[in-house]
């Protein structure tokens, strides 16, 4: 049955993906590699090693050529791995002078989140341009530095949200723009896995661990995203079923958002339970998507019978080479610095709300 507001359909194909939404990408596709920006990875863990060197292989306006660790041991595999030159691979203490090496042109910060604004900052002082992933920094005061001293080195600064350039994120978030069906009225939205690990910086606090600031942020965007607006409210509560473990830093999270709007949100996070979803009730409709912030396969559907398919080669991939285009053309970041904040002023709203056990207004 024909349906005027199916508009977004099954989609298999990147080409048609990305040119639905990202019109850019289709120019790099002919870039010379001499043209290609030259990344180095800081911190050689799960994220920097399992996602994104695999992806960068996969740009077309990226090049994996540094790397920046305090586990020399793990220097011989990436060279041989991805070819990187010995004059391209430093330490903590000898980073700043990536600043005279020509090969780098982005930083792309893959630390325990503590340390993201200490390196951003030296980054940007090195005249790089600086990927940091996500959370952001565990506090409002952290990310304003960085967006200042990205600023005041006229280097630009991307936060690592890569479900921002998944077509399929990016329809929901159409619907909250355009509104075929009217304002966003109730939004559930939960992000979490069972983390097992007990000595890991995801369970403390001094590194910037817990359960809000690694995936409670997903849960927060669902929200954020769906409504295209800011919170005005927040109520939260921490919780721990292992405290053993969870003693420094929250397990589960859940929290309740109020919207200028007067959009209401239900938002869970959790490091003891598996959960990835987005319900978006409107006025005149809804707007599932189930997962939801997953590395591939995120899908939905709308009340309308309209399906949110959308295939893409590489998540990560996309996400860099659409943050390199932006740079390569002097364009806006689809994440920028000043998106990472949002959420993080959120967060500390949120802390604060569970720690006095009331509202707390923003
Ligand atoms: P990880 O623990 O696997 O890796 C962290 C790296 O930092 C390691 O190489 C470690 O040696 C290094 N490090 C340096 N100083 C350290 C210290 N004092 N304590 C602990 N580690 C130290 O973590 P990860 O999962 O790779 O996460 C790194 C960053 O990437 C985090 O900000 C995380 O939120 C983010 N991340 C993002 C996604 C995403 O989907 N965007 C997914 C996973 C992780």
């Amino acid at each position: 049955m024909k349906n005027k507001r199916r508009i977004f359909i099954q989609n298999t194909g990147i080409i048609a993906a990305t040119a639905a939404f990202s019109p850019n990408v289709l120019l790099s596709a002919t870039r010379a590699s001499k043209e290609k920006l030259g990344i180095a990875l800081v911190g050689l863990g799960y994220y920097s090693t399992d996602l994104l060197a695999p992806a960068l292989k996969l740009t077309s306006n990226c090049e994996l050529r540094g790397i920046v660790t305090g586990s020399p041991e793990k220097i011989p595999a990436w060279k041989t791995k991805y070819g990187i030159k010995d004059k391209n691979i430093y330490d903590y203490k000898n980073f700043d002078s990536i600043a005279n090496n020509p090969d780098i042109d982005v930083v792309y910060v893959v630390l325990p989140p503590s340390m993201h604004a200490e390196y951003t900052i030296r980054a940007a002082k090195a005249g790089k341009h600086v990927w940091c992933e996500k959370p952001m920094a565990p506090s409002v005061a952290d990310c304003e530095a960085m967006i200042k001293a990205c600023k005041d080195n006229m280097v630009k600064l991307a936060i690592g949200y890569r479900c921002q350039h998944d077509p399929n994120i990016q329809a929901y978030m159409k619907v909250g723009k355009e509104r075929p069906f009217g304002k966003a009225k109730m939004i559930s939205s939960a992000a979490g896995y069972f983390d097992g690990r007990s000595d890991h910086w995801k369970q403390s606090k001094k590194l910037g661990g817990g359960a809000m600031g690694d995936m409670g942020v997903y849960a927060l965007q669902g929200a954020r995203l769906a409504t295209r607006e800011e919170p005005i409210s927040v109520l939260a509560q921490a919780s721990t079923t292992r405290p053993k473990i969870y003693h420094e830093v929250e397990e589960t999270m859940m929290f309740q958002l109020e919207f200028p709007s007067g959009a209401l949100a239900a938002c869970h996070t959790s490091f003891g339970i598996n959960m990835n979803h987005l319900h978006i009730t409107y006025e005149k409709g809804w707007l599932k998507m189930e997962p939801h912030s997953s590395y591939n396969g995120n899908k939905g559907s709308m009340s309308d019978g309209t399906l949110i398919n959308f295939s893409i080669q590489n998540q990560q991939a996309k996400q860099m080479d659409e943050d390199a285009l932006a740079i390569f053309n002097k364009t806006d970041l689809i994440v920028p610095g000043e998106e990472g904040l949002r959420d993080i002023t959120v967060l500390e709203a949120i802390y604060k709300s569970a720690a006095q056990n009331c509202a707390v207004k923003l």
